[in-house]
């Protein structure tokens, strides 16, 4: 047993904890849980904790239905009981066969095997999301448009208002679990709300959202409200993002720095984001996963629909934060396509894998874009040869079919699962016929 393992346990028993919860992710990213018993640790630590695979969607095949979970001691926290309801533990786990081999499906190991490469090239990469979500009165159906919990807009400070107390509870709590808010505001729609967190490696910060969605739930249930992380929950009102900003360390040096360059960017920077734009379309399907997700970046309120990057542009796809010199480590690139209903292992495995790629291949950087391309003509774009990303699942799933890309920062187990679970997905909403249809064309058709 090392260290770690030996501090989860000290502390579970001085903080006589009774049950611990095992997390792990499908596909997807729906959180699965395993809730043990102390005693039990031992030996999940030395041999893991065995379940059905075939169960999960999209982690085996029928044939290797046994899997093991192995939990992470280095994730490991403890969510305080409010209420008189117990701490209870949690840690994530590593997705093991039953020859001690990670799952070919296991999103973290997918996310772990790009961190490898990026090591490879003699870098640990760091991220920092924004994340969206709407709060809302509980209960609507789902035929009706939910209620946001107030009126408020972009920053405002809402006299008495739920979201505050709401925004604090989930600060202290997210700490709690040492997950560090940078800061947090009222987003623009009523009701909407973002968090961003204090930039870390992209492995924790991918165990850290997804420990932040179920907190965020949590705390918005003990307030008597709903948080909703669907991409575009109100059709009238901006959508929710996950804005990511993305960094490359070679040791303690920023890699995307260079005061020579433009924008402070270094060469590494430019043809990482060269990458980005490469490769943007065919990794849409991953960052933006939902059949709603198109709704946001197709329905206005600063969603980026095209393939573009710039300094200071709201409507780019990458932003380059400005440049501050006196601050060389906080040099960064933000992804504006993510939203917050994406499995995060394999988005940064896709965002980072595209990235990477420009790196490799010694990608070369188009121009800037310093207009708002949202105001351009689709001539004016062509002219200047910026690219739409997909405009619905559909068109998003058949440029993953065919990138090479993706295939190879999924793996090809993940890559078909993640295909078949998607294309189900459109179907089903393809053979929907809506309220819409039947206004417009019943009587007239
Ligand atoms: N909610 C916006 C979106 O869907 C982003 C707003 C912002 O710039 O923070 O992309
Ligand atoms: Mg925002
Ligand atoms: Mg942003």
């Amino acid at each position: 047993m090392d260290d770690q393992q030996e501090h989860v346990l000290r502390t579970i028993s001085d903080r006589g904890i009774r049950y611990v919860r095992l997390w792990f992710t499908d596909i997807v990213g729906t959180l699965k849980s395993v809730a043990v018993a102390p005693v039990e640790l031992d030996n999940a630590f030395a041999e893991g904790v065995g379940f059905d695979g075939s169960a999960i969607q999209g982690l085996t095949r029928v044939y290797e239905s046994d899997m093991i979970a192995r939990p992470d001691a280095s994730t490991f926290a403890v969510l305080r009981g409010v209420d008189g309801s117990d701490d209870a533990a949690f840690m994530f786990c590593d997705i093991l066969t039953r020859e001690g081999e990670p799952a070919r499906s296991d999103p973290r190991a997918i996310l772990q095997r790009t961190l490898r490469r990026c090591e490879d090239l003699g870098f640990t990469a760091y991220a920092h999301p924004e994340v969206e979500f709407y709060l809302f009165q509980p209960g609507a159906s789902d035929d009706e448009e939910p209620t946001p919990i107030d009126s408020a807009s972009y920053f405002d400070y809402v006299t008495r208002s739920v979201a505050h107390n709401f925004r604090r509870d989930v600060i202290l709590s997210l700490e709690d679990v040492g997950i560090s808010v940078e800061f947090s505001h009222h987003e623009i729609g009523p009701g909407q709300q973002e968090v961003d967190l204090r930039y870390a490696d992209c492995l924790t910060m991918a165990d850290s959202i997804m420990a932040a969605r179920v907190i965020i739930k949590e705390v918005a249930l003990r307030h008597g409200v709903e948080a909703s992380f669907m991409p575009k929950p109100l059709a009238h009102w901006p959508g929710s993002a996950m804005h990511t900003h993305f960094s490359l360390f070679e040791g303690e040096t920023n890699a995307f720095h260079d005061p020579r360059g433009q924008f402070g960017m270094s060469v590494t920077a430019r043809r990482f984001l060269a990458g980005l734009m490469r490769h943007a379309r065919e990794i849409t399907a991953v960052t933006n996963q939902h059949v709603n997700s198109y709704k946001r970046l197709w329905g206005g309120g600063e969603a980026p629909p095209y393939v573009c990057w710039g300094p200071r542009n709201q409507s780019a796809l990458v932003r380059v934060p400005e440049y501050k010199p006196t601050k060389p480590q906080s040099a960064r690139l933000e992804y504006r396509a993510l939203d917050t209903a994406a499995n995060p292992y394999l988005a940064f495995a896709a965002v980072l894998g595209a990235g990477l790629a420009g790196i490799e291949g010694k990608y070369d950087l188009s121009d800037p874009a310093d207009t708002d391309v949202l105001l351009l003509t689709d001539m004016e774009r062509s002219v200047l040869g910026i690219e739409s990303l997909p405009g619905s699942l559909d068109s998003a799933l058949k440029l993953m079919e065919s990138s090479d890309l993706v295939a190879e920062i999924l793996g090809e187990d993940a890559f078909d699962y993640f295909l078949r679970d998607k294309r189900a997905e459109w179907a089903e909403y393809r053979a929907q016929v809506t309220p819409l249809e039947r206004a417009r064309f019943r009587a007239d058709r």
